[in-house]
């Protein structure tokens, strides 16, 4: 396939392609976590025996985008990625009320990963896969940062797809990927319950066990350790920057889960050449 594609074209692609996906996660960080508030609620409702009337209905689908604001509905001309947002001078074009620029940047975000994944790894099975995960990586790090949550209906997923894609060894031997999803949870697994027993509060959630297993299933056990050094290198750089900058509070827990993603994202594109540098 890569003789049948000119690169130029590959990337041209890759790049709308990755702007139209990034639209959708900014659909998906939004709504992900309400979904979820909302099956909560009415699972206690129901725990608790009480009616609850079923409310419209909310989705990654429906209801179509609205302003916050004014409930002006998005048009399909006002959605175009990133453009639509640089010609509305980043405001509703009813109301005028202003429309946050992490829009724009998660979109392009996407079409970033989508052009660095086919531009390292090719147009065929590879790239694809690599875009996959980079996208996921994207809005579960935009979420955590939001809710302090990782989804399941996300990390399970692509723990799967990560062994799922291993079983043909595209990214690393499928021994690797099992070891690496089974090491990934385990590892902080021990580091959650040792700060646990040492500190007696909860240092990190059981989603950051769930990302690093997939992110072990994705890239083989070997990336593991500089997985973990570098989002711990990140995370303590971030904290210190966040009580420094914005005066945050130190006993408010800071998410572990964009470091996390953030750190996987760098060993897909460069971990093998970390390794073999540090190897010797
Ligand atoms: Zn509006």
């Amino acid at each position: 396939m890569t003789a049948l594609v000119e690169p130029a074209v590959a990337l041209s692609l890759a790049a709308v392609l990755g702007l139209l996906v990034g639209s959708f996660l900014n659909v998906v960080i939004h709504r992900l976590p309400k979904m979820m508030e909302r099956g909560w609620s009415a699972q206690c409702a129901e725990l608790a025996g009480r009616e609850v009337p079923p409310g419209p209905r909310y989705d990654l689908v429906v209801p179509r985008s609205s302003c916050p604001a004014c409930g002006h509905r998005i048009r399909a001309i006002e959605n175009v990625p990133v453009v639509s947002w640089l010609a509305l001078k980043g405001k509703c074009s009813a109301c005028g009320a202003p429309i946050s620029a992490r829009y724009p940047i998660v979109e392009l975000a996407g079409g970033l990963a989508a052009v660095a994944a086919i531009a390292t790894f090719g147009p065929p099975a590879k790239g694809i896969a690599a875009c996959v995960l980079l996208w996921a990586l994207i809005a579960l790090a935009f979420i955590d940062a939001d809710t302090q949550l990782l989804p399941d209906d996300l990390t399970q997923p692509l723990l799967w797809a990560g062994l799922g894609v291993n079983l043909s060894g595209v990214f690393v031997p499928l021994a690797s990927a099992v070891i690496g999803a089974m090491a990934g949870y385990a590892v902080l697994w021990s580091v959650y319950w040792l700060f646990k027993l040492v500190r007696g509060k909860e240092g990190m959630g059981y989603g950051d066990f769930k990302l690093l297993a997939a992110l072990g299933a994705w890239l083989g056990w070997p990336m593991l350790p500089q997985i973990v050094l570098l989002s711990s290198v990140l995370g303590a750089l971030g904290g210190i920057a966040m009580i420094a900058l914005k005066g945050r509070d130190r006993a408010v827990p800071i998410p572990f889960g964009p470091w996390l993603a953030a750190a996987g994202a760098i060993a897909l594109f460069f971990g093998p050449a970390i390794n073999a540098m540090y190897l010797r």
